[in-house]
């Protein structure tokens, strides 16, 4: 019945994590990696990609009538983006924790952007905001076939019921 019922669970939550070009170009890919593995939360797909104004428009299409939309389309398509999904209990809202405060300045230290970034329009990651916004961004960065099942081997010293 156990086995059943592992067999049968669906996956853990899952969130979309994105490096903008600033946190690539500064070198700070994996210290973001880093942070989210020690956690305990498992990487399940991840790829380099040349984000077009489309596919940036769609990503933040509620943000569209905000003054500061075209200049965040042409930041966060100024450079090479790392996507990620990362997989885990909670995973959205600590995710969202870990990165910080939307303005850095505002933003604890310990915190992604309260470590390494200063000015809003250059906040080095973006990650999703609720599980409906996670779903959305992973379908629309991944295909099915890039998102990877595997089973952790940490998995029974990360969690109590694994
Ligand atoms: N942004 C900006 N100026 C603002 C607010 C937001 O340039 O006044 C940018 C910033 O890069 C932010 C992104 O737009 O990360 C998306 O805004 P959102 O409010 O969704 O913040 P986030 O979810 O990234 O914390
Ligand atoms: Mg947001």
């Amino acid at each position: 019945w156990e086995k059943l019922v592992r067999v049968m669970r669906m996956p853990r939550e899952r969130t979309y994590i994105m490096v903008k070009p600033d946190g690539v170009q500064r070198g700070l890919v994996g210290e973001i990696i880093k942070r989210f593995e020690q956690r305990g939360f498992k990487l399940v797909a991840m790829k380099m990609k040349a984000a077009s104004p489309e596919l940036l428009q769609q990503h933040y299409a509620d943000l569209s009538s905000k003054p500061f939309f075209p200049g965040l389309i042409a930041y966060v398509g100024s450079g090479p983006v790392v996507c990620m999904v990362w997989e885990g209990t909670d995973v959205v809202k600590t995710g969202r924790k870990m990165l910080g405060e939307t303005k850095p300045l505002e933003s604890n230290p310990g915190t992604i952007r309260g470590d390494y970034c200063i000015d809003v329009g250059r906040n080095i990651i973006h990650g999703s905001d609720s599980v409906d916004s996670a779903n959305k961004e992973i379908n629309l960065w991944f295909t099915p076939e890039e998102i990877c099942e595997w089973r952790s081997m940490e998995e029974p010293w990360v969690y109590e019921k694994a």
